[in-house]
C-alpha cells in the first residue's frame, strides 16, 4: 500500500535525526565479527528495541550464539507483506585502523567503524523506520517484516537461509546493503564448479605408458578460454556481461610422476536472462566436445553453488515507491542500477519481483555520511 503525501511527510520527520546515529553507533560496538559471529547479543538489542516500539519480535537460535531476529508490524490485510533484510555479522576489521572500529566514532559527520556500512547502518535505518510507523497514526496494509540476520558474510545457512526454510517470506522484500542511495534493481546469478581432469599416473621416465591429467585441463582450460569470449559479447544494461574466472588450479604429485588428477575451480556469473542451468550446460558441452576430441579425456564435474540472477522490473511499484522517498529525502534521483557481485538477496527471491539496495565493500574504515543514514531511513517509509 502506498502511503499518501501527508503520511509520508509525517513519517519522514518524525525520527530524531540523531536516533540513527546512536542505534547505529550500538549495533557497531557489538563486536560481531564473523566467524564465529556471536550476533546473539547484538540481537539481544535489536529485539528490545523493536520490542519496546510495539512490534511482535521472534528470535531463532540454531546454533548457540547465532541469532536471527525477525520483527513484524501486522497490517490491517497482511498483504502485500515487505521484508527488510539485513545481516548483523561483518568481516574481521584487520590491522590498520586509527581509531578503535567497534566504537562507532562520529568524526566529521560520518559513522565511522567496523559494519558501519555493510550493514549495520542497513540494519539501524530499517529498525528506525520501523519504531517511526508504530509510532505514527499510519496504518499498514500489508505486514512490514524487519530481519536482522546472522551468518551472511560466510553465506552460511543460519540466518536468512534458515529463516526462510522456516517459512518467514513476504510478497516483496529489500535487502538494505548500503548502495550509495543507488535503488539496484539487477544483480547477477552465480555457479561455481569444480571440475576434476582423471588421467592416469605413470614414472617421468615412462609419459608414454601414462594419460597427463595436466594436458587435459589445458585443453579444457583452452575451451574455456573461447567460451569467456562469447560470453563477453552478450551485454545487460545494469550488470554488463556474463564471465567465468578459473580461480584456482590444483594438480599433480612429484616432477617425476604423470598427474593422474587435476583440480580447478571455476566462478561463472551469470546476468539477467540466464539461468545456472544453462550455464552448467554450457560447461557440459565444453567436456563433451573435448572427449570427442581425445578419447582418453575423462573429467568429473561438481556444483559447489547455484544461484540464479534476478531483475526487477524498473517501473514495478516498490521501485518507483523508493524513487519518490529518495526524491523527497535528498532532492536529487535516485539512480537505477545493478550488482555484479552476487550478495544474499538472491535467496530471498523466489519468483524474480524483488529488489536490492546493495554494494559491499570490504575496505579497511566504512565512512557513511551521517545524512545519508538519514535519507535511507526516510527512504523506506514510503514502501
Ligand atoms: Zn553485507
Amino acid at each position: 500500500m502506498k502511503l499518501t503525501t501527508n503520511e509520508f511527510q509525517r513519517l519522514a520527520n518524525s525520527p530524531d535525526k540523531n536516533e540513527i546515529v546512536n542505534v547505529l553507533q550500538e549495533l557497531i560496538r557489538f563486536k560481531t565479527v564473523n566467524p564465529p559471529g556471536n550476533e546473539s547479543e547484538c540481537a539481544g538489542y535489536v529485539v528490545d528495541y523493536l520490542r519496546d516500539a510495539g512490534a511482535t519480535v521472534a528470535t531463532f537460535e540454531p546454533e548457540k550464539g547465532r541469532t536471527s531476529v525477525v520483527a513484524t508490524i501486522r497490517g490491517s490485510e497482511r498483504s502485500p507483506s515487505l521484508l527488510l533484510n539485513g545481516h548483523m555479522d561483518v568481516v574481521a576489521a584487520g590491522e590498520d585502523w586509527t581509531i578503535d572500529p567497534f566504537e562507532g566514532v562520529v568524526q566529521d559527520g560520518k559513522v565511522i567503524g567496523r559494519g558501519a556500512a555493510d550493514q549495520k547502518s542497513g540494519i539501524a535505518a530499517a529498525m528506525v523506520a520501523a519504531k517511526a510507523i508504530l509510532e505514527s497514526d499510519v496504518k499498514l496494509k500489508g505486514d512490514l517484516i524487519v530481519e536482522a540476520v546472522a551468518d551472511e558474510e560466510s553465506l552460511g545457512p543460519l540466518g536468512t537461509r534458515y529463516l526462510l526454510n522456516k517459512g518467514i517470506k513476504a510478497d516483496m522484500a529489500i535487502n538494505t546493503e548500503p548502495t550509495n542511495l543507488r535503488i539496484e534493481v539487477a544483480q547477477r546469478g552465480v555457479l561455481w564448479l569444480e571440475v576434476k581432469t582423471k588421467g592416469r599416473a605413470a614414472h617421468g621416465g615412462r609419459p608414454w605408458v601414462g594419460i597427463s591429467s595436466i594436458y587435459q585441463m589445458v585443453d579444457f582450460l583452452t575451451r574455456i578460454k573461447k567460451l569467456e569470449r562469447d560470453l563477453s559479447s552478450k551485454k545487460h544494461p545494469l550488470v554488463a556481461s556474463p564471465t567465468i574466472n578459473v580461480g584456482t588450479i590444483e594438480g599433480g604429485m612429484r616432477i617425476n610422476v604423470v598427474p593422474s588428477s587435476c583440480t580447478v575451480k571455476v566462478d561463472r556469473r551469470l546476468i539477467p536472462g540466464e539461468t545456472s542451468n544453462d550455464a552448467l550446460s554450457e560447461i557440459r558441452t565444453v567436456l563433451e566436445q573435448a572427449s570427442e576430441a581425445d578419447t582418453n579425456f575423462k573429467a568429473e564435474l561438481k556444483v559447489l553453488l547455484s544461484m540464479d540472477p534476478f531483475e526487477t522490473p524498473k517501473d514495478h511499484p516498490m521501485v518507483t515507491a523508493l524513487q519518490e522517498a529518495t526524491m523527497f529525502v535528498s532532492g536529487t534521483p535516485a539512480e537505477i542500477a545493478g550488482e555484479p557481485i552476487y550478495f544474499e538477496v538472491t535467496r530471498l527471491i523466489d519468483k524474480p519481483t524483488s529488489t536490492s539496495l546493495d554494494v559491499v565493500h570490504h575496505e579497511i574504515e566504512r565512512k557513511l555520511r551521517r545524512d545519508h543514514l538519514t535519507s535511507m531511513s526516510n527512504s523506506k517509509l514510503s514502501v
